[in-house]
């Protein structure tokens, strides 16, 4: 190892030897009689669905985390460690590199509290260099307030609580001019920013280290997950300080699933909806008079108010927590931006008129998950857009399209189906997944047409009529002139059909003549949507039924 890392580590750190395991000196275990760990050899009460592995010690540090983080973050292998949350990373920063009661850490007020904490738990001294009342960070100021005094500089980015980014030309700046201290770059917001991540810097400098976390764009907080990716070197020096087996077995289990393929299609959607309402909220708070809102690459907005304390009891009035920032930023509050309707509550404690947004969002998100397919399916009757769709199936995906297009809806659909083996699963379970989110969405129904159809298409002649009865009825007639389009099944047509007009509960009356069987299932499919955007439409304020619902 490096003479530099032995001269900036605790000596006695550096020199002992980390706790070791059966886990840790033997790779696999598997199809061994175990009793290397004092563990018990009878499985545990609580019938989780893990409770095979519970009475055993988990991987000091899991293989299939390990390289699933890898992947994502872009770095190798053996240059991440992962442990409980963020918060535990930089306490074995601190308690890796300084001396207590002799060495400092130096960070950038106002910002993320922990830093702070950490020093104090370790004995450890603080350094603050202030950002700049635009609250961007001035690298010289911070270079020769810290340059061979501080063992670590902590970096937040995008900052808690301002939600600005510090520009990666400054993070740069820094490592280059304190090659003896450690710049740790805390990157817990930036799957919401639009800007590039210091993971780039990492070969290039040594003394650099990027800190992540699963709690804000994975959701999962609950979980415990933050991750450190650092030169192998430092990832060993850390190994040696963490727990000996910290992250526990349904823990893991719960991350492999969430960095799964399909995990990340969900979290991806969900940061794109995050983004939209952060800029929505934005938008109408700017509007706000006498108060001002900070531009944000996080998931929260600052806000500066007359009187913080006061806008912190109003909201609490009215069952809202917000966090009051007014320790560090005079008169500022910090909103996180939650769902839609959350979102909605907050505009209304400002004084917005949401009147707009409480009639025109008919939303549904559906996260359908069988032995068979993982399903997404998102939909919003009052928006065009967007319309995304992959089910890896290129046919269908058109044919969604269609539907969407037609119907005059947002759809993104995401799914991950065996269609190696075969379409009928991914088809079934897409057209339920959809069916049930436009029933979700559609809620109880008031002010909709309720009925719609079409009559005729072009020479394919599809004919479609549709009733949101409340009850699924499929009435399908078509003879296909050819089995297959492409690779797929024509008789997967009525297929998709029955089980969305069952999820749906919708009566659904299909018929198409013609010779060529793509014209005939594309002549559906869009008869159905013109169907369905007449039918979902909203015309009045009454429920579109003498029974009163439906
Ligand atoms: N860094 C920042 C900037 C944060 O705001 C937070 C949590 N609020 C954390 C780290 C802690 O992350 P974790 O949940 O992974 O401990």
């Amino acid at each position: 190892m490096s003479n530099w890392l032995q001269q900036i580590t605790r000596p006695e750190i550096w020199s002992m030897k980390g706790y070791s395991s059966a886990r840790s000196e033997m790779a696999d275990f598997a199809g061994m009689i175990q009793l290397d760990a004092n563990e018990n050899p009878f499985l545990p009460y609580p019938m989780s669905k893990e409770v095979h592995q519970l009475n055993r010690y988990p991987e000091p540090q899991p293989k299939a985390v390990i390289s699933r983080l890898a992947a994502i973050y872009g770095v190798h292998k053996d240059q991440v460690l992962v442990a409980r949350g963020m918060d535990e990373v930089m306490d074995l920063l601190v308690r890796v590199f300084c001396i207590p009661y002799k060495d400092s850490i130096l960070f950038t007020p106002p910002t993320y509290g922990y830093y702070q904490v950490a020093a104090d738990i370790s004995g450890v001294g603080i350094v603050k260099v202030n950002l700049e009342d635009d609250f961007s960070l001035d690298a010289d100021k911070l270079i020769n307030a810290g340059r061979n005094k501080v063992k670590i500089v902590f970096l937040c980015t995008p900052n808690n609580p301002t939600g600005n980014m510090i520009d990666i030309a400054v993070i740069e700046k820094i490592a280059l001019n304190m090659p003896n201290s450690i710049i740790a770059v805390d990157e817990a917001y930036m799957e919401f920013a639009d800007a590039p991540s210091a993971v780039s810097l990492l070969n290039k400098y040594p003394n650099m280290v990027v800190m992540k976390t699963l709690s804000k764009a994975y959701a999962f907080a609950g979980v415990r997950v933050g991750t450190l990716l650092a030169s192998n070197e430092i990832i060993k020096l850390i190994g040696k300080v963490i727990a000996p087996y910290p992250i526990p077995v349904p823990s893991i289990n719960l991350i492999i699933q969430a960095l799964s393929p399909f995990g990340l299609e969900v979290a991806n959607s969900n940061i794109d909806v995050i983004k939209l309402e952060r800029e929505r909220m934005y938008q109408e708070l700017s509007k706000v008079s006498g108060i001002h809102v900070y531009k944000s690459q996080a998931n929260y907005l600052l806000i500066k108010v007359s009187e913080a304390s006061s806008v912190y009891q109003h909201f609490l009035s009215r069952g809202i927590i917000i966090r009051n920032r007014s320790r560090d930023i005079p008169n500022t509050i910090r909103i996180s931006i939650g769902t839609v309707l959350e979102n909605n509550l907050v505009l209304r404690a400002f004084g917005v008129d949401i009147k707009e947004y409480l009639v025109s969002e008919r939303t549904a998100v559906i996260v359908r998950k069988t032995n068979e397919t993982d399903i997404l399916a998102r939909v919003n009757l009052d928006k065009k857009e967007p319309v995304k769709i992959s089910t890896g199936i290129g046919f269908f995906d058109h044919m969604l399209e269609q539907l969407a297009k037609h119907g005059g809806f947002s759809l993104e659909i995401s799914a991950k189906g065996d269609t190696h083996i075969d379409y009928h699963h991914t088809v079934e379970d897409v057209a339920i997944s959809l069916g049930q989110a436009l029933k979700n969405a559609l809620g109880d129904k008031r002010g909709i047409n309720r009925y719609g159809f079409v009559l005729p298409m072009d020479e394919a002649n599809a004919a479609a009529s549709i009733d949101l009865s409340g009850r699924g009825v499929l009435v399908f007639k078509a003879n296909f002139p050819t089995p297959l389009i492409g690779e797929f099944p024509v008789e997967l047509v009525e297929h998709f059909f029955l089980s969305f007009s069952d999820k749906l509960e919708a009566a659904i009356h299909l018929s198409a003549t013609g010779g060529n069987a793509h014209h005939m299932v594309e002549g559906l499919f869009k008869a159905c949507a013109k169907a369905l955007n007449q039918a979902i439409k909203e015309t009045s304020d009454d429920i579109p039924s003498t029974k009163g619902s439906i």
